[in-house]
Formats: structure tokens, C-alpha cells, sequence
């Protein structure tokens, strides 16, 4: 059991040089996926913006189109003004003629107002572009250099790792499974001991127990934090 442990005490120095680079390539990806979401939702603004814009353009030009046949409307009237042979007509054509001046005047000021929200969103769309630019910009830098990062930590795991799947063969296969049960629940499925104090979790092991672990003829389990206390000479 003594060759079992001192496997098992290696694969936990092994395990435990990985944890990190497992921290960090689990953190990596969801910090790209965070940067994404952001460009999306920027895309999203953006579109929506140029939507408003295209249909504040789109009522513009129904509006210029609108006051163009008011306009021809003023003529008209104007003209039949002009041509009234008697007062009831002079009155009725200067009543239609006000009536389509008000008309004008009013599609003009919406015109203006139309002009002064195109205008403003024009501006806000050429900002919100820039931004997501910008954006896009850092998103690619970032997803690049997580790329190699990711292949830096990926090499380095498998130079950590190596010759762990030959150690896992020389350990019993009920050991292995509860240390890798612990492992799982806690992170860390082992822990060195060179006093009778638990390295992980700083309580004192009963006195019974110390024993067990310097003799190293079987596992034993912290009975506080349940990693498996290792003792200290099984490390080579
Ligand atoms: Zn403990």
C-alpha cells in the first residue's frame, strides 16, 4: 500500500500545480463569452438607433413630399384668388388660401422638427459606432491573447500531467475513485501532513490517527475536511 501512496502522494503534487492553470482556463473563456455579450448588446443599441433614424428619414421625406403638394395647393388658390370675379369669391379664395398657408406652416415646423431629431441622432449613431468600434476592437485583442494564453496554460497542464494516467494505473481503483470524489467536492483531494496538525484545515488529528498516517498502510481521511491526510515521507 506504501507504493500506492507514494503514487497517490504524486498525483496530488500533480493535481494540485494543475488546479491553477484549471482555474484560469476555466476562467478565461467565460471572460471572452462576457466580452462578447457586451459587443453584442452594442450592436443591438446601435441597430436600433439606425432603425429610429432611418424611420425619422423615412417621415421626413413622406412630410417634404406632403408639403410640396400643400405648396402647389397654395398656388392654386392663390391663383383663383387672383381671378375672383366677385367679393363672395375674393372671400372664399382668401379663406382657402389662409387655410392652406396654416397647413404649410405647419408641415414646415414639422419639417424643422424632423431635421433637429435626424440631426440628433445622427450624432449620437456616429458616437455609438465609434464605441463599438472600439469595442470590437478590444473584443478581438482580448480573444486573440486569451487564444494563446489558453494554449500556453494547455501545454503547461500537459507537462504538469504527464505520466499521471501511468501513476493512476499503480493506485487501486477504490482509493483513486475517493480521491478524485473529494477532489471534485472540495478542489483538493489531498493533503500533506508533517505534524499532528491537518494541514488543510489547521485541526489536531486524534492521536489514533496520527499513527495510522505514519505508517502509511492505508488512506486516511482528515475526519474535519475529509481530504486524505498523506504523510509527509511519501513525497520523494
Ligand atoms: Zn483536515
Amino acid at each position: 500500500m506504501r507504493d500506492q501512496l507514494i503514487a497517490l502522494a504524486k498525483i496530488a503534487e500533480m493535481d494540485s500545480s494543475a488546479r491553477e492553470l484549471d482555474d484560469e482556463l476555466r476562467s478565461l473563456p467565460a471572460k471572452v463569452e462576457a466580452l462578447k455579450t457586451d459587443l453584442a448588446t452594442l450592436e443591438t443599441l446601435l441597430a436600433r438607433e439606425q432603425e429610429q433614424l432611418d424611420e425619422a428619414k423615412s417621415l421626413r421625406a413622406q412630410r417634404a413630399e406632403e408639403l410640396r403638394t400643400k405648396n402647389e395647393a397654395l398656388a392654386r388658390a392663390r391663383s383663383k384668388s387672383a381671378h375672383a370675379t366677385n367679393m363672395k369669391e375674393v372671400e372664399a379664395a382668401e379663406r382657402e388660401v389662409e387655410a392652406v398657408r396654416r397647413s404649410v406652416r405647419d408641415r414646415e415646423e414639422e419639417l424643422a422638427t424632423l431635421d433637429a431629431t435626424i440631426e440628433q441622432k445622427s450624432a449620437i449613431l456616429k458616437e455609438r459606432a465609434a464605441q463599438l468600434e472600439e469595442a470590437r476592437a478590444i473584443c478581438e485583442e482580448e480573444s486573440k491573447r486569451a487564444e494563446a494564453r489558453i494554449a500556453e496554460l494547455e501545454a503547461q497542464r500537459r507537462t504538469v500531467l504527464a505520466g499521471r494516467d501511468e501513476l493512476v494505473a499503480r493506485v487501486d481503483k477504490a482509493v483513486m475513485r475517493r480521491y478524485e470524489r473529494i477532489r471534485e467536492r472540495f478542489k483538493v483531494g489531498a493533503t500533506f501532513i508533517d505534524s499532528e496538525i491537518c494541514s488543510a484545515c489547521n485541526r489536531a488529528f486524534p492521536t489514533q490517527l496520527l499513527g495510522k498516517i505514519a505508517r502509511c498502510e492505508e488512506p486516511v481521511e482528515c475526519p474535519f475536511c475529509h481530504k486524505l491526510a498523506l504523510h509527509v515521507s511519501l513525497r520523494e
